[in-house]
């Protein structure tokens, strides 16, 4: 008889939430996270969309630690000396299961987890999982830590986007540089009045989110990022590895700085602290570098699956993790109660997949990787239309004005109408 019916590894969001969907269908689980608390070594942008989060916990606005409530979008086409901005809320993004919050991995994982344990799951920190272990037809059958063997009937890996545990599992390959991305964020500590006031927010309640293209990478294929804590601010850069190696002679970092002393960006954080700096690996090839989420007695859910969307105006992978470690967790407990974690008896878990919006999605935005690998013109060209089109129209320096069509169509021209039309059929066709 197995140790446990059940082991779930990494404690983010995927993993506790696997973990509490199966102590709550009455399994023995433990929860491997290798670091001292779970969120120790996480990193988001962050914004969560809050839809999958309420399925799994209705009441999660009065318990989860909660940064703010994001009421105004941003999204910016940044060039050095300008940018341009698009602001929107509606009370539509606000209506309960649309609404999204800024959160901090730190507390909001610790809390993800304490539901888990809560639930009977059995959690241990500061271990890794070294390896899988097997039995002589293949079938995962637990996992080796801290020179311990524990078996389970089923293993759920929940270890995030660089998992070392996917290539035994499901011989997952290593990812090419061209579908990952390296981000980095820092976290800058103002009072939270201050925060409100920047954003012109009504309360300490009410937050906002803004992504960059453009200057943000310095022209590079990616963005910058800004979310609004309860008493800080999120902000960073996601870039492309590929494109950083083969064409960046400016180091991340210095991207990151640089963002933060452009006019727009200045004045948000001016006088805050940097209490916070982390990096972490996001996977950007959308659908066609998943791995096979099923084994022989193994799931993979949220990043180990390379479950996470970035569209330039929206980056999503909490919702997906949080969704897929529930149908990772039902599936399997299904599974048990059948007595076969076999493949096959694990396809549940696919089949709910399939189902859901987790792989509808993942498939809709298939094609927009490569439309914005093939796309260099969003980061370089169009935020320097953007600037040379406002600036016709804000400038006045007392020469006689020129009809508008005739200022602008020479500055389309120099990106070429035909490219532009292209473009905008590539990423209409891709969205
Ligand atoms: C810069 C950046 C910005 C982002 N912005 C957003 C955003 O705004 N909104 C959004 O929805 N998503 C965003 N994402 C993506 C989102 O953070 C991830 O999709 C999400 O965290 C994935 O959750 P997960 O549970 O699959 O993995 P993770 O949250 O990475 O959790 C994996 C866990 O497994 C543990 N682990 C790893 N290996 C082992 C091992 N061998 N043994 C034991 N434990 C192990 C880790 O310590 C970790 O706790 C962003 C990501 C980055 C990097």
């Amino acid at each position: 008889m197995a140790d446990f019916d059940a082991i779930v590894v990494g404690a983010g969001c995927a993993g506790s939430v696997a973990a509490y969907e199966l102590a709550s269908a009455g399994k023995s689980v433990l929860m491997v996270e290798r670091g001292n608390y779970a969120g120790a070594k996480n990193m988001t942008g962050g914004r969560i969309y809050s839809h999958s989060l309420k399925k799994v916990f209705p009441n999660f606005e009065q318990e989860a630690p909660l940064e703010r409530r994001v009421v105004t979008e941003r999204v910016s086409l940044m060039s050095p000396d300008a940018n341009l901005t698009i602001g929107f809320r509606s009370d539509e993004m606000l209506k309960e299961g649309q609404d999204s919050y800024t959160v901090l991995r730190g507390p909001f994982d610790q809390w993800l987890a304490s539901k888990a344990e809560e639930a009977g799951a059995e959690a241990i920190y500061g271990i890794a999982v070294e390896s899988l272990l097997k039995d002589g037809s293949g079938k995962v059958t637990g996992v080796r830590a801290a020179e311990d063997e524990i078996s389970a009937e089923v293993v759920i890996l929940c270890d995030g986007v660089n998992s070392l545990l996917t290539a035994e599992a499901v011989g997952f390959k290593t990812p090419e540089p061209h579908t990952m991305a390296v981000g980095i964020k820092q976290v800058i500590e103002l009072p939270s009045a201050v925060v409100t006031d920047r954003i012109l927010a009504v309360s300490d309640d009410e937050g906002a989110a803004w992504l960059f293209a453009g200057d943000a990478t310095h022209g590079h294929i990616g963005g910058g990022f800004m979310y609004t804590n309860r008493d800080s601010i999120s902000l960073g850069i996601v870039a492309t590895i590929s494109d950083l190696m083969a064409n960046s002679s400016t180091p991340i970092y210095q991207m990151l700085e640089d963002l933060k002393r452009h006019p727009s960006v200045a004045p948000l954080i001016r006088g805050g602290k940097v209490v916070e700096h982390s990096g972490h690996m996001v996977p950007e090839g959308g659908f066609d570098m998943m791995p096979d989420m099923v084994g022989d007695g193994v799931l993979l859910a949220g990043e180990s699956a390379m479950m996470c969307v970035n569209l330039g105006y929206q980056v999503r992978g909490m919702d997906y993790a949080i969704a897929a470690g529930q149908m990772a967790g039902i599936e399997a407990a299904k599974a048990l109660d059948n007595g076969n974690t076999s493949k096959a008896g694990l396809m549940g878990y696919q089949q709910a997949l399939e189902d859901s919006f987790v792989l509808k999605d993942l498939r809709q935005f298939r094609r927009f990787p490569h439309f914005m690998e093939s796309t260099s013109r969003i980061f370089n060209e169009y935020p320097a239309l953007a600037r040379d089109v406002m600036n016709e129209m804000f400038v006045c320096d007392g020469t006689p004005v020129k009809p508008l069509r005739k200022s602008v169509m020479p500055l389309v021209k120099q990106v070429g109408l035909l490219n532009i039309v292209k473009d905008v059929r590539g990423g209409v066709s891709a969205l």
